[in-house]
This record gives structure tokens, C-alpha cells and sequence, in this order.
């Protein structure tokens, strides 16, 4: 019997909280326990049913097929195709998004990632105004007054609470939960929101309303501002307010509730708005609740070498960004792409409905350790390992903290940057011409 090894305080590579206190007993090469993360976590370390072998598909069905015929199936997708969409990478590392990037310059196609249809009117907002941002570790020991607007971490980052916000003990807040005041907007009572102090129901799509009038009471020109705002009373907003203005460090964490609610990227903007201004009184920050682990890293790997955040057209010769034009769903809606490949994200499920059935109509090339919907529309399957489980790697965390990546596991399986790079060899072997850039 061979001894158990404990690896400490690894990263958990699930959700945008990248806890990094993760304890994980190994065994006989298998992961036997992990101790310190949550169910969404645990299952994602611990595994689960996983593709063992790349696909193709041939006369209509998906068969097996070796690593290399599926690179260079790949390969020959990839440069047959005008405009192919490299879509997804939230879920994988950034060394394999810095390659995935390399990969879409060299076949002249648009890289788009999940924040498209998840945190992308928020990294737009941001762009348009800046970020009053802070660490979580910041928020954790000096926060007073923690904001949660269209989010609901009690289900989607369940160690958010305890770690970094509201009941976490920090170095000015040695009480944890009981010398923190907790607000939660929504529209219907979540888990997040049976935890605050103050839950402020609003109606559906009048976010941009209730912050503009939560401008007006802080500016100290509430006389404008209605006796009703987005189902609220003037009175309850009133208190809002002056609960915001007597912080002494304030934190707004924002989800999708707000970003794909009525205004989209306005709505961000008009909170980093509110946010801004109420450092005229106390220190306030705030922060997206990011979803996927590494959404983060891709939107920092792209800006670093682009200048774009996302939904980056590399058809031009030189990085082009529209989004409303050049993000994956505007491309497929307009039938503007001719094949796709699909990394670390399931596009199958989370597009709208007519997007996905365009996807389904071009040639699909997927790269992910597990079956899923868009298994089902690709040509081209390939497995890989998990990064953060089975492959070292870097990472951002949603406060944009980069942190290391532990490899637990053996896996026979190749990393997704390995993926790449042989996508690439296949590509320049069919081209017949060497890549100038890595010459
Ligand atoms: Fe993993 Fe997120 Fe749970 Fe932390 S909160 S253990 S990062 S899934």
C-alpha cells in the first residue's frame, strides 16, 4: 500500500474566489479527500466522468480517433475556414490562453471568452469609467458595510461569505460578521439576502433607476428624487444612503443580476459612478463576482497582448474589438463565422438558442476533460487534462490577484496549452510555413 501524501493549501480551481487553503490527501496517484472547499469544489477535484479519448466525427457519429489525426483534423478546420471563432477559455490556464491567442493570430480568426455572455457589459462599464477596486484581502480586514447587488455568492461562491466578505475575521474586523452591516439588492429573496442586515427588493430591470437615485440621496439632492423608485420607497433609500455615506470602508460585489438586467454595461457604469462618489465620504470599492475560475486570466492575457479585453478580431492583421459586432454571439447571429473551436466552456448551453443552432451548422472543434452539450455539435473532440488538478498553472482571481495553480495528479491525458501548441504544429506543417513568431 502506498502512503497518503497531504498537499497544503493548493487552489481550488472551480469558481473566481480561487480559494488557496485547499488541503487534498493523494493515494495510489488518486485523490482520496479534500478538506477546506466547498461541494462545488470538492466535486471538481475529486473528479468525475471524463473523456478518454479524442473524437471525430466520420460519416455523421462521433469515433474514436488518435490525438494526432485530431490535431491535424483540427488544423485543417481552422484553416479552411475565413473567420473561425476561438471561443470560451474561462476555464483553463493562462498559459493555455496565451497560446490559444498565438493560435488565432496565426489562423486570422476572433477570440471571444464567457465573459461575453456573462461579465462582459461589466469589463465594457469598466473600461468606460475605471475601477475604485480593492484585493479581497483588503475587503476582508478592513469592510464595514459589504453591498451584494445581483449576486447570490451563498449559492454560486459558497466560501465568498466566510474567506473575504461578511463573515470573514480580519485584521480591523476581529468580530467577523457581527461589526459588518450587510445590504442585498435583488430582485427576489435569495440565500445570499436571508444573511444581510437590509434586503432591498427591487422590481426586475430598474437597477439603473435605483442607482441613479441613490446618486441623487447621497449628493444630498434627494427634493428630485421620486417617493418611489424601482418598487422601493424614497424613505428606505434614504437610509441606504446615509448607511453607505457612514462607512468607513465600504465593498459592492455585482453579478449578473445587474449586468444582464435593463442598461447592461450602464448600469455598471452608473454603479462605479456611485461608487466614486461616495469616496467623496468614506472609502468604498467594489468588484464583479467573477464565475468561472480563470475568466479573469483570459481578459488579462488578451489585454496584455491586444489591448482588448475580449471578443478580440484578429482577421485584419491587427487586433480589432466592436463589441455588438466582433463578441461570439453577434458573430454567429449574422452567420459571420465558419467553424469554431470551443474550449473550457460548454457554448452549447449557455448561448441563446438561435446562436447555438448557427453553432451547430459549422464545423466545431472541442477541447474539454468532459462531455457536454457542445460535445454533441462538434466534429472534433479532444480531452485534456484539468488544469489545477492534473496540470500547474496561472490563474486570476476575480479581484485580479494572479496566483499559482497546483498540479495533485498524474493524468495521462495533455494539458490544454500542450493541445495548442500541436494544433499549431499541425498548422504550420499543412501551411507548410514556419510560425515567425516563435522563430
Ligand atoms: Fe472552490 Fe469557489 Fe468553493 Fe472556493 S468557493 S472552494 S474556489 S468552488
Amino acid at each position: 500500500m502506498s502512503e497518503a501524501a497531504l498537499i497544503k493549501d493548493a487552489v481550488c480551481s472551480f469558481c473566481g474566489c480561487l480559494c488557496d487553503d485547499i488541503n487534498v490527501e493523494v493515494e495510489g496517484g488518486k485523490i482520496q479527500r479534500v478538506k477546506h472547499a466547498c461541494r462545488l469544489g470538492s466535486s471538481k477535484i475529486m473528479g468525475h466522468a471524463r473523456m478518454q479519448s479524442p473524437m471525430i466525427r466520420r460519416d455523421g457519429k462521433l469515433v474514436a480517433a488518435s490525438f494526432q489525426e485530431a490535431y491535424d483534423q483540427a488544423a485543417q478546420i481552422l484553416l479552411a475556414a475565413n473567420k473561425p471563432l476561438l471561443y470560451g477559455w474561462a476555464s483553463t490556464s493562462c498559459e493555455a490562453q496565451k497560446k490559444g491567442i498565438l493560435l488565432a493570430e496565426e489562423v486570422g480568426g476572433v477570440l471571444d471568452t464567457t465573459a461575453t455572455v456573462c461579465h462582459g457589459p461589466s469589463v465594457i462599464g469598466i473600461e468606460e469609467k475605471g475601477l475604485p477596486g480593492a484585493t479581497l484581502g483588503q475587503v476582508k480586514n478592513r469592510a464595514d458595510t459589504i453591498v451584494f447587488w445581483g449576486c447570490n455568492p451563498a449559492e454560486a461562491h459558497p466560501r465568498h461569505f466566510m474567506r473575504y466578505s461578511s463573515n470573514s475575521c480580519g485584521r480591523f474586523t476581529p468580530q467577523g460578521r457581527a461589526e459588518r452591516k450587510v445590504v442585498v439588492v435583488d430582485v427576489r429573496e435569495t440565500r445570499t439576502a436571508r444573511n444581510a442586515d437590509k434586503f432591498v427588493r427591487i422590481n426586475p430591470g430598474s437597477d439603473y433607476e435605483v442607482i441613479s437615485a441613490l446618486r441623487m440621496l447621497v449628493a444630498g439632492k434627494g427634493e428630485s428624487v421620486p417617493d418611489e423608485v424601482g418598487g422601493i420607497l424614497k424613505a428606505d433609500l434614504a437610509d441606504l444612503a446615509a448607511m453607505l455615506k457612514a462607512a468607513k470602508f465600504g465593498a459592492v460585489f455585482f453579478g449578473l443580476g445587474i449586468t444582464h438586467s435593463r442598461g447592461r454595461y450602464k448600469n455598471i457604469d452608473n454603479a462605479l459612478s456611485l461608487v466614486a462618489e461616495l469616496n467623496s465620504y468614506s472609502k468604498f470599492v467594489i468588484m464583479p463576482m467573477r464565475g468561472h475560475y480563470n475568466v479573469g486570466g483570459i481578459g488579462q492575457a488578451l489585454a496584455w497582448s491586444s489591448g482588448y479585453p475580449m471578443s478580440v478580431d484578429y482577421t485584419r492583421g491587427a487586433p480589432y474589438f466592436n463589441p455588438g459586432e466582433t463578441a461570439a454571439c453577434d458573430l454567429l447571429a449574422r452567420r459571420d463565422t465558419d467553424a469554431a473551436l470551443i474550449i473550457a466552456a460548454d457554448a452549447a448551453s449557455n448561448f441563446p438558442r438561435a446562436t447555438a443552432k448557427a453553432l451547430a451548422e459549422i464545423p466545431v472543434i472541442q477541447i474539454d476533460p468532459y462531455e457536454n452539450p457542445t460535445t454533441l455539435l462538434s466534429d472534433v473532440v479532444i480531452p485534456c487534462a484539468i488544469a489545477g488538478v492534473e496540470v500547474e498553472g496561472t490563474a486570476y482571481r476575480m479581484d485580479g490577484l494572479a496566483l499559482r495553480l497546483r498540479k495533485m495528479v498524474d493524468c495521462d491525458l495533455p494539458s490544454d496549452e500542450e493541445i495548442l501548441t500541436h494544433i499549431l504544429e499541425s498548422v504550420h506543417r499543412l501551411r507548410g510555413s514556419q510560425n515567425p513568431k516563435e522563430a
